[in-house]
């Protein structure tokens, strides 16, 4: 049968009446991407905030400013073929979004799980565009993966699947191209097999092609830790505009990978107690305090589900999921850190928060957080810290590890830990001044997105129709 699916979809376009410049673009991306959800929410999530800054600005529809920026500047997918240890041969597929390069080389992570398909990696490189100019450093937006589980995969399955992964990935990167880093299931083991096979196929010690590197060749101290840092240092600077503090408040963190861990470790020194975490099976609760050290064995080292925490201290609470769905938000706390994956907080989860009394949220995950659940804690005056600029103290440090990797020489713990703390107050101030200006006080979901388009816009307008 011929396929009219084009045609309509040109025809839809046409009749679009929109006759606002940014509804119109945001209604035609609705069309044009009609089978990627997540990614539509992002963009949606985003113009839908920069009224008052492109109403200024007439040459931006002169120029299909917005539509070129919602589009992609190359989305490479790719075959990954492996060989699991019983000899059988599996096939992944594999992805890299090269979004926007106005100010920098592509730079995003890449997440390994299941669930990853075109739109979520579109959502998530959209998303870094915005975080990578806030961060004010000469980076511009990406972001890849692939649909494989590191879960229950030997060391030697996850080995050869990264070569081959890298493979094909090497052709389309370079330390001034392109540089992914870690993001779910993609951690220092997975970092260290992908730069062992891009040097070996490039004959050529590039160490900045790639971040979140071990430190014995090439990474930098606290990158690491700093997603989690980050979203703790963007948080106290929330509270301390309320006249508030972390000192004795109840957190309860979602997830129980890098940024859970290092976003607790850091919350704890500020003297709160975090008395909950999950992970994708059940969530583990004590009203004293949980053990980050626990945690830490059983997910870095031994690789286990967060159930075991209980082996060691039998008298914490185990909740297990409830229809694929985590009960951590049953608990009551004065702060929520969703650290885990995207929408996790729907609007059904925002009422239950603000009728526990939730003080303030903090996005350490990417668009954790649907829009509908957004606007009910804005409107009920909960301090929210969104994604973009509340995490972006990981993909800043990467930025850092990319400097050092150019001058060939490393700094201290103390002095990336003191950049990062002053890159993530930075971005606070950027956010809650651009909300000032444009009149939407307190709002730092529309501070972030407005500071951080206006950096990109200024780029994408200097170079031209690219
Ligand atoms: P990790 O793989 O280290 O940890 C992810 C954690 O979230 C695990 O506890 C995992 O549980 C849980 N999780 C993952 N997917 C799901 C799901 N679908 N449902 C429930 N739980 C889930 O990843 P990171 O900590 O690196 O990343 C977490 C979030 O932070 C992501 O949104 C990522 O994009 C974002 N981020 C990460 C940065 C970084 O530097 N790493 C930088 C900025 C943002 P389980 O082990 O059971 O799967």
């Amino acid at each position: 049968m011929l396929d009219l699916s084009g045609v309509i979809e040109t025809k839809k376009i046409k009749n679009t009446n929109e006759t606002d410049y940014l509804n119109r673009v945001i209604e035609t991306t609705k069309i044009k991407n009609a089978r990627e959800p997540e990614f539509l929410q992002a963009v949606n999530e985003v113009l839908s905030t920069l009224k008052p800054f492109i109403n200024q600005h007439p040459e931006f529809e002169e120029t299909s400013l917005l539509e070129r920026l919602v589009e992609p500047e190359r989305v490479i997918i790719f075959r990954v073929p492996w060989i699991d240890d019983n000899g059988k041969v599996q096939v992944n597929k594999g992805y890299r979004i090269q979004f926007n390069s106005a100010i920098g080389p592509y730079k995003g992570g890449l997440r390994f799980h299941p669930s990853v398909n075109l739109s979520i990696l579109k959502f998530l490189a959209f998303e870094q565009i915005f975080k990578n100019a806030l961060t004010g450093l000469p980076i511009g937006g990406g972001k890849g993966g692939s649909d494989f589980d590191p879960k229950g995969k030997s060391d030697n399955e996850v080995m050869r699947f990264c070569q081959s992964f890298m493979t094909e990935l090497q052709r389309h990167i370079g330390e001034d191209t392109d540089v992914p880093a870690g993001d779910i299931g993609v951690g220092a083991r997975e970092i260290g097999y992908l730069f062992g096979q891009f040097k070996r196929i490039k004959n050529t010690y590039e160490a900045g092609v790639l971040t979140g590197k071990g430190t014995e060749y090439g990474g930098s101290l606290i990158r690491k830790e700093a997603t989690g840092y980050g979203l703790i240092y963007f948080m106290r600077e929330m509270l301390k505009v309320s006249g508030k503090e972390l000192k004795d408040k109840t957190v309860i963190i979602t997830g129980s990978g890098n940024v859970a861990i290092y976003a607790c470790q850091k919350v704890q020194e500020y003297g709160a107690n975090v008395i909950a975490m999950s992970d994708s099976n059940g969530c583990i609760y004590n009203r004293n305090g949980i053990d980050l050290s626990t945690i830490q064995q059983i997910k870095e080292v031994d690789r286990l589900r967060i159930k075991e925490y209980l082996k060691y201290h039998p008298n914490t609470e185990y909740m297990e999921n409830q229809n694929g769905k985590t009960r951590i938000f049953e608990i009551k706390a004065d702060i929520v850190l969703p650290c885990a994956t995207q929408n996790e907080i729907d609007l059904e989860i925002a009422q239950r928060l603000v009728s526990n009394g939730v003080l303030a949220i903090g996005e350490g995950a990417n668009m954790p957080t649907t829009i509908e659940a957004t606007h009910y804690l804005l409107e009920n005056n909960v301090l929210f810290a969104p994604a973009k600029a509340a995490n972006a103290g990981g993909v800043a440090t990467s930025a850092l590890e990319m400097s050092q990797n150019s001058m060939r020489y490393y700094w201290t713990s103390e002095e990336v830990d003191k950049k990062l703390d002053a890159i993530v107050t930075n971005i606070f101030e950027a956010c809650q001044n651009a909300a000032k200006e444009y009149g939407c006080d307190n709002n730092y979901v529309a501070g972030a997105n407005i500071a951080g388009f206006m950096k990109i816009s200024k780029a994408m307008m200097s170079q031209g129709i690219v």
